[in-house]
Parts: structure tokens; sequence; C-alpha cells
């Protein structure tokens, strides 16, 4: 089932999300399957929960990387990554190599905006299974790590964006910065 994508404004996308039980996560593959359904139809590359109006500590990620080029992928240090889910992730960035590049935002239809983000991160979450993952990411995997668990804090990329960047998708197209 496609959920409907709660958008900036609502105070679900504010609240701090809460922490998962382990022993709840069978009753969570339902809510799973259509994240996984919304991200993949928005289309997406991560999705938080509280941006389908659930505030648990829960994402899903999947990145294709399809209908970019090579020279794109490289630009962005961006890697295929395949679909996994996320629970109760703590983040930690490794080193202080910073990236600046824009980004959007399921939850900020249509606008793009410049993030300077961790370039490499170490994350360590449960998976739906209730496993404990650890994560080690670089490039545009660790942006949306980033991204999705900035979500599960309450905070929005427009929190993070150097403000005189904020476009819409169409502006970006039509002036690119020199
Ligand atoms: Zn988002």
């Amino acid at each position: 089932m496609i959920l409907p994508i709660v958008q900036v404004g609502d105070p679900v996308l504010r609240a701090r999300a809460a922490a998962i039980a382990p022993s709840d996560l069978p009753s969570l593959s339902g809510l799973i399957t259509d994240m996984q359904a919304t991200m993949r139809d928005a289309p997406g590359v991560g999705l938080a929960a509280p941006q389908i109006g659930r505030s648990l500590q829960l994402a899903v990620i999947e990145d294709t990387t399809d209908g970019l080029t090579d020279e794109q992928r490289l630009a962005r240090e961006r890697r295929s990554v395949p679909f996994h889910v996320i629970v109760n992730p703590s983040i930690q960035p490794i080193g202080d190599e910073v990236v600046l590049a824009y980004e959007g935002c399921l939850s900020f239809k249509g606008f793009v905006m410049v993030v300077p983000r961790a370039r490499r991160v170490r994350v360590e979450a449960l998976d739906e299974h209730g496993t404990p993952v650890v994560i080690e990411a670089s490039g545009w995997y660790a942006r949306i790590l980033q991204h999705e668990i900035d979500h599960l804090h309450g905070i929005v990329c427009c929190d993070r964006m150097d403000p005189r960047t904020l476009s819409t998708v169409e502006n970006r197209e039509r002036f690119p910065p020199g």
C-alpha cells in the first residue's frame, strides 16, 4: 500500500521518534512493506517513519542509482545500496571531511537545497529482525543515512541547509549554479 507522505509543517516531523522494542518488530513488518512501496513509488532513496506519520525510530533505504550516468555517480560518490531497514540507529561521523551537495526530501516536495554532510559515518542500528548491524558508509550513502536519521530526531534538511541555496527543482535546472 502506498502511504501519504507528510509535508513540512506537520509536527510529527519535529518530534523525537520513539525507540522500538525488538519484540514489536514482527508486528511492524506490514508497515515496513508499505514504506518500501511508498519510497519506491515517490521515488526516493530513503523514507523515515515520521514521514508517513508514525513517530517511530525506523527508516528504509534503497539507492538503485538507476538513470544516473557514471559521471553523475562519480561526482556524487554514489553507489547502489540494496534495500534495507534501520531501527533505533545512532550515528557518528568518521573524520571531519564535510561535503556540500544539493539534496531533496520527500517532505519538501518540489524543493532542493545545499546541505553540508559528513563524508563518512558509522551507524549502529538494528535491522528489521532485531539483529544489531554496524554500517560504515561514505559519499551519497552517508548523506542518506544522515538525512534519514535526522528525521528520527525531529530534524529536517532546512535546519542544516545553506539557506541561500533553497530552490525549486525546476529553477535548479533552469539556473544551474556557476
Ligand atoms: Zn527527508
